[in-house]
């Protein structure tokens, strides 16, 4: 018998963690119960039912293991989000789709939980799993650096890496046997659908596992493929009810949210995820940036015309103190810039403040052969995706405390991408308090905003002048709220069912998963 079971991410969008479990009934009277329920132990034999002495060996795989986000948290508590509540004495490996904390969050966990089996993930998660984890331990689980290196060590030891596209054999037994490879999902660097190919006994199937998927034309990594067989499917759903703009739709409207939200010379935020959608949104702005060079980004006319609105007083082109403070993380002050220039692209200033996206831009950079075969060409002709000039990462603490109370005060006309994605932590936060209450600056959101998240707030409330709760606090909203929808790393509906089209023999089952109901 071949079970799917969930133990998280079925109703909401986040905390993946599914499991694909062989049981094979050796001897005597074979519980043939496929009632198997979500919780229930199938290890356990029915008391009420005196069968000849049966012996079910049972062996299973995880796909993913992540935490919970939004209102899936808020309904349990913080120690249930953590735990591991589901038996694990047989699973012999975890495979991981991906390196976002909705599924791989709880792995010190699982570890801790006892799980001794391998971590199966592609080459490039292998290179980004430790790092993530590394900063998931710091935030959530302890201070302690001797604890922290020791759960890295043993993730370190247990991953395995496995190249796009090769089998690999999880156990080989008598009764039964699975093996997995992994396909590239176009989700974000590293990402990966599961084919698992499972035997029990003499009965034969292929599950695939979707992880999340990738939009296609998603900036930098090439669109999945659909899989060439697959008899059971759980899919991903995050999207399930929406398509998104076209490439060249959303770079446009891109480009006008970023002139619009700049006209007025506040900053313009970006909530986003540290992998993955920072640095697509990094290669879309560079894009913007080579092809409209010395193209005024905004009217300095227009600009001026409308400077008696703003509310602070301050004149953008007297140089402050705080200039030589910004100047201290090495932005160059572009307080000083003569009234009469007007702002190009060219000296359009984009900041990203993340430690973490600071990490995985470098990762992504150092891991240019995952790359698809537009941004390859770009590297080859001398361009810079990730790193041009006009960019500033801010590392420190107090470089980031500087920046957020700089560009609060400040005139200065700035993007600035920090996370978390859904506004529910992280220097993101800092920011907004800051900032939503100045209608100077612009929120843009590029990506899904689960319910229950912060994020979901100042886009729902926002465009009503309501407000949002911030750590324990209302901010009232007077910051312009905008989305661009064709950001999300997420397939929208029509690349979904592309994805399920194209498997030339139709799955028996589909489940999906990591979506509202609704999607
Ligand atoms: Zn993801």
């Amino acid at each position: 018998m071949i079970d799917i079971i969930h133990h998280g991410a079925v109703d909401g969008v986040t905390g993946s963690c599914h499991e694909l479990r062989i049981s094979q009934a050796t001897k005597g009277l074979a519980h043939q119960n496929n009632q198997s329920t979500k919780g229930s132990d199938p290890l356990g034999a029915d008391p009420t039912q005196k069968p000849a002495p049966t012996s079910t060996s049972c062996a299973g795989i995880l796909i993913d293991c992540g935490l919970f986000q939004g209102n899936e948290s808020k309904s349990r508590s913080a120690a249930q989000d953590l735990a591991i509540d589901f038996p694990i004495d047989h699973i012999r490996a975890l495979v991981v789709t991906h390196v976002h904390i909705d599924h791989v969050g709880r792995i010190p966990y699982l570890l801790a939980a006892g799980f001794d089996g391998p971590i199966i993930c592609s080459e490039p998660t292998a290179i980004m799993l430790p790092e993530i984890l590394e900063d998931a331990l710091k935030i959530g689980f302890t201070r302690d650096r001797a604890l922290i290196n020791r759960v890295l060590g043993v993730i370190r030891d247990r991953i395995v890496p496995v190249a796009y596209g090769q089998w690999h054999s999880v156990f080989e037994e008598e009764a039964s046997s699975l093996k997995v490879r992994l396909q590239r999902a176009g989700h974000i660097l590293g990402s990966a659908y599961v084919e698992c190919d499972c035997r029990a006994g003499d009965y034969e199937e292929r599950v695939v596992f979707s992880g999340d998927l990738g939009a296609s034309h998603s900036p930098l990594l090439p669109e999945p493929v659909s899989p060439e067989r697959a008899d059971r499917l759980v899919i991903e759903s995050t999207y399930g009810d929406k398509n998104h703009e076209d490439r060249a739709t959303r770079r446009y409207r891109l480009k006008a949210v970023l002139e619009h939200a700049l006209e007025d010379g506040g900053t313009v935020l970006i909530p986003a995820f540290s992998i993955g959608r920072t640095q697509e949104l990094l290669y879309e702005i560079e894009g913007l940036i080579a092809e409209f060079g010395d193209e005024q980004v905004v009217d300095h006319q227009a600009r001026q015309a409308t400077k008696g609105s703003d509310p602070s007083g301050s004149d953008p082109t007297q140089r402050t103190a705080a200039d030589s403070r910004l100047g201290a993380f090495g932005v160059s002050p572009q307080g000083d810039r003569p009234r009469s220039k007007p702002l190009t692209w060219n000296n359009l200033e984009v900041v990203v403040d993340s430690p973490l996206a600071a990490e995985f831009t470098k990762i992504y950079r150092d891991l240019k052969p995952f790359w698809d075969e537009e941004a390859r060409a770009l590297v080859n002709s001398g361009r810079h995706p990730l790193s041009f000039e006009q960019l500033t990462v801010i590392n420190s603490h107090e470089d980031h405390v500087n920046a957020v109370n700089y560009l609060a005060k400040s005139r200065r006309p700035c993007v600035v991408i920090a996370g978390s994605g859904m506004c529910a932590g992280g220097r993101v936060v800092n920011y907004l308090k800051a900032m939503l209450g100045d209608a100077r600056n612009d929120v843009l959101f590029v990506g899904y905003q689960a319910a229950g998240t912060p994020g979901r707030d100042i886009l729902t409330f926002g465009p009503r002048g309501g407000w949002v709760e911030l750590e324990g606090e209302r901010y009232d909203i007077r910051a312009q709220v905008h989305t661009v929808g064709g950001y999300s790393a997420h397939a929208g509906q029509e690349d979904l069912l592309r994805f399920v089209g194209g498997i030339p023999q139709p799955p028996s089952e589909i489940r999906f998963v990591h979506g509202d109901e609704g999607a």
